[in-house]
């Protein structure tokens, strides 16, 4: 899967490369093709095969360019555009109390964490589907329908501790770093380009909705995400619970064509977190089940009832060279589709693709898209707005005790 990105992403590279008036053969980066445009006033379309001679000096000065790089705080204002998109994509539950009692449990997990200071923000996004998406710098969401089938705090600590892991080890920002959409110029900064950000926010929400992690980050996440929660005092069960709980959905699938259908690879996540609970020798034990049904009272929606809108149409706007990345990507992606789908361990990666889908299509307007999958394309609510939750120390240390958390 990856193979087939880099190729995608050396197209759309050649794309862009042309559209600045540059023939750039097999095109080292946009950022030098764009700067060397920008330096040189660039050449029409109609020359290009007389530009392989500048093609080679271009490549000469590859050097030039560089991976992705951020400080804290440029990472605090990618995640902050990201979340802006996952939200506006899905809504948010406008109700302070889910709210603040997510962003406790939240917040005891990442005071535990290896970066406690980040600015953790804890999101309910207002949509049927089953998924959480972290975002750099903090920003974790949850959506409303995972918390439907979640069924006491240990289990909502799981899936938390597996999202502030993605946060704390920086899964996000390796991941698009390997992007050449993304390659920065020696003197470019991210927080100096916003031409820049705005592919790199379209890279990470591609990266986090779209696309999930591979399956060493999703073990990363699940591992030390289960280690954080029994740290934290909860069952380390707890992720354990509510991935069976996931797969049990999922049986009611008939049709044996999507990933989970195919691969074991939800029994083998499953097995590998048992393994290591034991192995290390995680024995915290609350599970807190009535705090937690006190405060969220979501019912789940089956998979063949949630309501789902065109993937194509969900996602990402904009005509620049991300969008042509996307085509290109897409375009391959049709091309594969029959293929087993073996990239993505995550949420939303676990259920098939299969089994809902033609009773989806009587659903949605748009119906009928291939490859729908309920889970990531289900409908969302309107509204984006962020719910402020203000807590101090000793909401935490109280909120902790009350919950016999040490
Ligand atoms: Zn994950």
């Amino acid at each position: 899967m990856m193979r087939i990105a880099i190729v995608a992403l050396a197209l759309a590279g050649m794309t862009v490369g042309l559209a600045e008036g540059r023939a750039v053969g097999s095109g080292p980066s946009l950022a030098v093709a764009a700067n060397e445009a920008r330096g040189e006033g660039g050449v029409e379309g109609g020359e290009q095969l007389g530009q392989i001679g500048k093609g080679v000096s271009v490549a000469r000065k590859a050097n030039e360019v560089r991976d992705l790089q951020m400080t804290d705080a440029e990472e605090q204002e990618l995640g902050a555009e990201v979340s802006a998109r996952i939200r506006t994509r899905y809504g948010v539950v406008q109700d302070a109390a889910v709210h603040r009692y997510l962003a406790l449990v939240g917040t005891a997990l990442a005071q535990g964490s290896t970066r406690p200071a980040l600015p953790w923000t804890f999101i309910v996004l207002d949509t049927d589907g089953v998924n959480a998406f972290a975002a750099p710098g903090g920003y974790v969401h949850i959506t409303r329908g995972a918390l439907a089938l979640i069924k006491n705090e240990a289990e909502l600590a799981g899936v938390l501790g597996h999202e502030i892991i993605h946060v704390t080890e920086k899964h996000t920002i390796r991941a698009i770093q390997k992007s050449k959409a993304v390659q920065m110029g020696a003197a470019e900064t991210l927080s100096g380009s916003s031409a820049l950000m705005e592919r790199a926010v379209t890279a990470t929400y591609d990266n986090i909705v779209e696309r999930g992690f591979g399956r060493g980050e999703e073990n990363e996440s699940d591992e030390m995400g289960v280690t954080l929660a029994n740290k934290t005092g909860y069952a380390p069960s707890g992720l354990v619970g509510f991935l069976t709980t996931l797969k049990d959905r999922n049986k009611a699938s008939t049709e044996k064509r999507g990933l989970f259908a195919s691969h074991p690879e939800m029994q083998d996540r499953l097995d590998r977190i048992t393994k290591l609970i034991a192995a290390k020798k995680l024995t915290a034990t609350a599970t807190v089940q009535p705090r937690y049904a006190k405060n969220i009272t979501y019912k789940p929606v089956a998979v063949t009832a949630i309501a789902t809108v065109d993937p194509g149409a969900a996602g990402l706007a904009g005509g620049d060279a991300v969008a042509e990345e996307k085509k290109a990507e897409d375009a391959k992606a049709a091309e594969k589709k029959e293929e087993p789908k073996k990239r993505g361990f995550g949420l939303s990666r676990m259920v098939p693709t299969g089994g809902g889908e033609k009773k989806q299509a009587q659903v949605t307007a748009s119906g009928g898209a291939r490859g729908v999958d309920p889970e990531k394309d289900s409908k969302g609510g309107s509204n984006p707005a962020v719910v402020a939750v203000k807590l101090v120390a000793a909401d935490v240390a109280a909120f902790k005790k009350e919950g016999g958390l040490p």
